[in-house]
C-alpha cells in the first residue's frame, strides 16, 4: 500500500464541480432518473474513464466501478449521488466522490489484494419510488416490490409509472444481487445530518449501525360538516390526526424511539368545512427491534383511543419497514483507529437514526461500517447543508485509511471464492 494518501482537496474540488453542474438556486436537484441526475452520472462516468476500472450499471440503476484486485473478493466503497429536491452538496455525494478518490489513489499502486468497487446507489432518497434505499435494497435482495404498487413519487405520480419510464424492469431487478457476490466489506462515508458531533466538538465518528424504521399510512375518517355544529358533536378527522401525531411523539419518547410525519392530506381541505378525511404517512425509528414491535401495538391503541374521543374511525396500510442493522465490530474498530490516528483524539462511536445504503449492505451479510463527518447545525436535505472543509478532509482521509487497513488484512491471504454466505442467499 502506497504512502501517498488520497487527495482530499481534489474531492472537495470535485464536489464543488458536481454541485455547480446539478444544482439551481434552491440546491441540488439530482433526483434519480431525472436530467440533473443523469448529468451527475455522466460526470462521474467521465471521471472513472480516466482510471483502469470497469464500469457497469445494474438492473436497479446502481453504478459499479471495479478496480480488479489479485483476488475475486471485493471491498466496496460508496454511497448515493441522488439528492432530494433542493438538497445539499454533501449528502450522499461525499461518499461517492471520496470513493472515486480512493479508486484513483489505489489505481496508482497496481492491483490491490482484493478488488475494490465503487458503488453509486440509485434512488437512495426514495423521492421517485416512495421507497428509501431503493437501489441498495435491490442489490441486497430486500426490496419489497409489491409495496411499490401503492407508492407515489414526490410529485404525485404512481411509482410504477416512474420506474417504467426510467426503464427499470421489476421482473429482473433481483439480478442486481449478483453485484454483491464476493463482497468482503462495505465502507460508506457520509455527513452526519445531525448535531451530535458538533456538540461533542468532534470532526468524524465511527458509526455502529442504522436504526430500524416502520412506516405506515393512516387515514382518519370523520363527517363533512358546517362550522355551526358544536365542536363537541363534530367528527373532525383533522383534529383526530393532530391528536394522534402529538401523542405519537410522546409515545416515541417513552419507548426510546423517534417519529416523523411530513405528509398530510386533508379532505376536502376547505377552511370552512369540517374535514371528513385526513390521511398521514408516519415513520417510527429505533435501534431496537423489540421497541419497534412495542411501538406498533402502542400506536394502534392510540389511534383507537383518539378515534373514540373524536367520533372518528381509522384505517391503515403498511408502507415500508426495515429492521435495525448493526455494523461489523472489527470494521467499527478499524474506523475508530483511523479517526484516532488522524485526529489524536478518541473517536466518537454513534448509531445512525437515519437510513443509509450501508444498512442494506449490513443486512445482506456484508461486514459494514460508516464514517460520519460533522454537519454544521445538523442541517441537511437543504441547500444550507454545510460541513467545514477541514472536517471533510479528515473524513475523506479516514475513509482512505479504513480502506487501506481493510485491504491489509487480505494481503498475502489465500485467494478465496466468493462470500459463501451470499452464494447461499443467491
Ligand atoms: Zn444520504
Amino acid at each position: 500500500v502506497s504512502d501517498v494518501p488520497a487527495d482530499a482537496d481534489r474531492v472537495l474540488a470535485d464536489l464543488a464541480e458536481l454541485a455547480e453542474l446539478t444544482s439551481d438556486a434552491n440546491g441540488a436537484q439530482r433526483l434519480t432518473w431525472t436530467a440533473p441526475w443523469s448529468e451527475a452520472r455522466k460526470w462521474l462516468t467521465s471521471k472513472l474513464a480516466e482510471l483502469p476500472v470497469e464500469v457497469d450499471v445494474d438492473e436497479a440503476s446502481n453504478l459499479w466501478a471495479t478496480l480488479q484486485g489479485r483476488d475475486e473478493r471485493a471491498l466496496i466503497v460508496g454511497s448515493h449521488i441522488d439528492s432530494v429536491p433542493g438538497g445539499g452538496r454533501f449528502d450522499g455525494a461525499l461518499g461517492v466522490v471520496a470513493g472515486l478518490e480512493v479508486l484513483r489513489r489505489l489505481s496508482a499502486d497496481g492491483p490491490p489484494a482484493v478488488s475494490v468497487k465503487l458503488v453509486d446507489f440509485a434512488e437512495e432518497e426514495g423521492d421517485q419510488s416512495g421507497m428509501s434505499l431503493f437501489g441498495s435494497a435491490a442489490a441486497a435482495g430486500t426490496l419489497e416490490v409489491e409495496l411499490l404498487q401503492a407508492n407515489t413519487s414526490y410529485d404525485g405520480r404512481p411509482a410504477l409509472e416512474v420506474l417504467r419510464e426510467a426503464g427499470v424492469a421489476l421482473e429482473v431487478i433481483d439480478r442486481a444481487r449478483t453485484r454483491l457476490e464476493g463482497a468482503v466489506a462495505f465502507v460508506e462515508l457520509h455527513i452526519e445530518q445531525s448535531t451530535r458531533l458538533e456538540h461533542a466538538g468532534a470532526a468524524v465518528a465511527a458509526v455502529t449501525g442504522t436504526a430500524g424504521v416502520d412506516r405506515h399510512h393512516i387515514r382518519f375518517a370523520g363527517r363533512r360538516d358546517h362550522p355551526a355544529r358544536p365542536m363537541g358533536e363534530r367528527a373532525d378527522s383533522l383534529v383526530a390526526a393532530a391528536r394522534f401525531l402529538t401523542e405519537l411523539r410522546a409515545l416515541a419518547q417513552e419507548h426510546d424511539a423517534s417519529t416523523l410525519c411530513g405528509h398530510l392530506v386533508v379532505e376536502p381541505n376547505i377552511p370552512l368545512v369540517v374535514a371528513d378525511g385526513c390521511g398521514l404517512t408516519f415513520d417510527i425509528r429505533s435501534f431496537d427491534t423489540a421497541q419497534l414491535a412495542t411501538m406498533e401495538t402502542a400506536w394502534r391503541e392510540l389511534a383507537d383511543r383518539v378515534c373514540a374521543a373524536e367520533r372518528t374511525t381509522w384505517t391503515s396500510e403498511p408502507r415500508w419497514r426495515i429492521e435495525p442493522a448493526a455494523f461489523d465490530e472489527e470494521l467499527v474498530q478499524l474506523a475508530a483507529e483511523a479517526i484516532e490516528e488522524l485526529t489524536g483524539a478518541p473517536a466518537p462511536r454513534l448509531g445512525s437514526p437515519q437510513l443509509h445504503d450501508a444498512g442494506e449492505m449490513a443486512r445482506a451479510g456484508i461486514p459494514t461500517v460508516m464514517l460520519f463527518v460533522q454537519s454544521v447545525a445538523g442541517i441537511s436535505h437543504s441547500k444550507d447543508e454545510f460541513s467545514h472543509p477541514g472536517h471533510l478532509r479528515l473524513g475523506i482521509q479516514a475513509l482512505d485509511r479504513v480502506v487501506s487497513k481493510t485491504l491489509a488484512r487480505f494481503d498475502g491471504a489465500q485467494p478465496q471464492p466468493s462470500n459463501p454466505l451470499l452464494k447461499r442467499a443467491l
